[in-house]
């Protein structure tokens, strides 16, 4: 087919439809609020979630349906399913879009995963806290993002603030993996069942949010290995179609998996400079059934992410030597906002 739909019209959705356009696609965004994707994109329809005949109509307008974030409403699912295939499917969905059961899955497929606790009420809290113990990680099961919806638990005797602080939301207690280092891989797996990894990156957060990822991380060849295997074992068990992301703790004890993403990921952005077929371009071959890009990594790259005043910098970024500027077109300036990043080329 010729136009890709697309759920989302955020940064992550403005940079799929841009190398979806480069491969000669349109793309068509569906996006309820604001939407960057919609400046280049060829159609926006900007409808709730929830809306049947918009959904129908978006659904009828496009050849293949992929997204750019996980939390797609199960109705919307449901609605686009009937008439159109969505790629990744619904299983990546189901599963990532709740902690509980993607550390389940995960634990399923023999991977390991931080100790953890479902929290479905406070008593539950109490008894989670005395089996792992503090520090820990209250978060909520579903919707967190940027580190929001998680709560720090240091001493037992702040349980109930902590509790408090879900809302009443479903949560998870994670005991704090003591780890190195955290990467990522970026796996893509085309719909012949070919997997395709990038270079793992290093990750360093802050406030919950993602600053840098370095490329190349400083892993084994041994945890390198490991890396790209359990993410393909990943994609390989979800039947997946397209680009996924795996968020990974380095301890001493190997690598421990934080979390998935069914979708391009923040942390794969040095793809854009780093490689022949950066992510999003990657995704696409995917989803649309073109072979895939080799994964190859052809530079070292520092990308960071510009966040709220850190576009203060643009001058002296887009002075500085070896260096790609990538802006999303948002108007307002927020703190905490992703506004854009830079990838420096290091050699
Ligand atoms: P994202 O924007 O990546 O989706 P999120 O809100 O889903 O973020 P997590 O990835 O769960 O948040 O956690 C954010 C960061 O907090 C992690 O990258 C890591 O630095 C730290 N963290 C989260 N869980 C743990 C844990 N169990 N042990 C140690 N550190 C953790
Ligand atoms: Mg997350
Ligand atoms: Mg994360």
């Amino acid at each position: 087919g010729s136009t890709i739909g697309i759920l989302g019209g955020g940064q992550l959705g403005r940079m799929l439809a841009m190398a979806a356009a480069r491969l000669g696609y349109h793309t068509h965004i569906y996006e309820p609020g604001d939407a960057p994707a919609a400046q280049v994109a060829t159609a926006w329809t900007k409808a709730d979630y929830g809306d049947g005949a918009a959904l129908a109509a978006f659904a009828g307008a496009v050849d293949v349906i992929t997204y750019e974030f996980e939390n797609i409403p199960a109705t919307t699912l449901d609605l686009l399913d009937v008439s159109q295939s969505i790629r990744p499917g619904r299983q990546a969905l189901s599963v990532s879009q709740d902690r509980l059961t993607e550390k389940t899955f995960l634990e399923s497929i023999g991977l390991t995963v931080a100790p953890y606790r479902d929290v479905p009420d406070a008593g539950a809290l109490v008894a989670a806290l005395v089996d792992l113990g503090t520090p820990a990680i209250l978060k909520t099961r579903r919707l967190g993002y940027d580190g929001k919806g998680q709560v720090r638990i240091d001493d037992s005797a702040s349980a109930g603030a902590a509790f408090d602080a879900m809302s009443g939301a479903d949560a998870i207690l994670e005991g704090v993996v003591p780890f190195s280092r955290e990467v990522s891989v970026i796996v893509a797996r085309g719909q012949d069942g070919e997997t395709v990894c990038f270079d793992p990156g290093e990750n360093v957060h802050s406030g919950g949010i993602l600053r840098t990822t370095t490329v190349p991380a400083a892993l084994s060849a041994a945890q390198r290995t490991d890396a790209a295997l359990l993410a393909g074992r990943i994609a390989n068990a979800l039947d997946y179609v397209g680009v996924l992301g795996v968020e990974l703790f380095v301890t001493d004890a190997g690598l421990v998996v934080n979390e998935i993403a069914p979708r391009v990921h923040n942390s794969g952005h040095w793809t854009q400079a780093g490689c022949a077929v950066d992510q999003f371009e990657q995704h696409i071959r995917a989803v649309v059934g073109l072979p895939l890009g080799d994964g190859r990594r052809i530079a070292d790259v520092v990308m960071e992410n510009l966040i709220g005043d850190d576009v203060d910098r643009l001058p002296d970024l887009l002075r500085a030597p070896d260096t790609q500027v990538h802006l999303y077109g948002k108007s307002e300036v927020r703190a905490g906002r992703k506004m854009g990043h830079a990838n420096r080329i290091v050699r």
